[in-house]
């Protein structure tokens, strides 16, 4: 009789510690998820305006962006410009304002313009240098208003001031361009970056900073051989390059594939299969952040919400680069 009375006690006790547990859990879960899914500003709102303006970037804060990017390349004077590529014409209107000024490629380099002169171009939406035409014409108007670069120091600026007026801590996510060009031109971009990224508190593992590069050589050099202590992310452009997850592990915490790298095809149902890379990293706990999620740009799939429902629930990958960072917090939020 008492031991009945005290096995029913038991069990009891079992059943109440169960469901705490279960509470604990899910309150466990859902903050994580939250924290886990990361949005990424793809050159800032790019979608909307056009790439890395300081206009872009303030429009991708204000949508909610975790962490807003800046590619990055040298000017002779060695200031770091955040444009995508070494060459100027595809975003700016270089070929008027210094139509001299082009190497024997025909080609117009950041790297031989002064900070000062590259203040003086207008920036625009992108072109297809081949045939002149708007990369994605359904953005914003080619040539419209009036956009300027500007350096790595102007837009970390921009960023933190934005988060002493809101009270927010969103990040930054540097990319080095062209290591090995830059080499060629006499240059250290890497060392001239950290530099700058450690004057304005950017240097450990979790400061509201991540540094990328696709040049694996280059980014364990940051690690190793510079001694950086930042979130470094791989990025990565073959499927190929997936095989050797377990070599970044070494010094990178995160990669970023494209996200098409990361899906095997179709099985016999119609239904697309995954290869293991998402596992595989979070078994060495690294993280995944795939690009570019794009509205206007994409294929495989049936709608752009698809590919981010296929993306964060299937693949579960810890956040995007997207072009459209609003549509990505709408979808998180929902
Ligand atoms: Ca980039």
């Amino acid at each position: 009789m008492k031991r009945n009375h005290q096995s029913l006690l038991y069990r009891k006790l079992i059943r109440i510690l169960l469901l705490i547990m279960m509470f604990a859990n899910l309150d466990g879960w859902t903050q994580n998820e939250m924290k886990e899914k990361m949005i990424i500003a793809h050159r800032g709102a790019s979608g909307y305006l056009p790439e890395h303006t300081l206009e872009s970037k303030a429009l991708a804060y204000g949508m909610g962006a975790d962490y807003i990017e800046q590619d990055l390349v040298l000017s002779k004077d060695d200031i770091p410009v955040v444009i995508h590529d070494i060459h100027l014409e595809e975003v700016t209107n270089v070929k008027e304002v210094f139509p001299e000024r082009k190497r024997e490629d025909g080609r117009f380099y950041v790297i031989d313009f002064a900070f000062e002169e590259l203040l003086r171009l207008k920036v625009k939406e992108r072109i297809n240098r081949k045939t002149g035409e708007v990369v994605y014409p359904g953005r914003f108007p080619a040539g419209a208003s009036s956009f300027s670069l500007h350096s790595l120091q102007q837009e970390i600026e921009l960023i933190q001031g934005l988060n002493k007026s809101t009270g927010k801590e969103i990040g930054i996510y540097p990319e080095i361009k062209n290591p090995g060009f830059h080499l060629e031109e006499g240059k250290d971009i890497s060392k001239i970056v950290l530099g700058i990224l450690k004057k304005y508190g950017y240097s450990d593992l979790n400061d509201a900073c991540i540094l990328q590069c696709f040049d694996r050589w280059e980014l364990r050099r940051i690690r190793v051989e510079l001694g950086s202590r930042l979130f470094l992310t791989q990025l990565l452009e073959d499927r190929s390059e997936l095989d050797d997850i377990e070599a970044y592990a070494a010094y990178a915490n995160a990669i970023g594939p494209h996200y098409g790298m990361l899906i095997g095809g179709m099985n016999l149902k119609g239904d697309l299969t995954f290869n293991d890379a998402v596992k595989r990293a979070h078994a060495l706990g690294m993280k995944v952040h795939p690009y570019t999620y794009r509205k206007d740009s994409y294929s495989g799939f049936d709608s752009f919400e698809e590919l981010l429902r296929v993306s964060f629930e299937q693949l579960d990958v810890d956040g995007v680069f997207t072009d459209f960072p609003d549509l990505v917090r709408n979808y998180l939020n929902r």
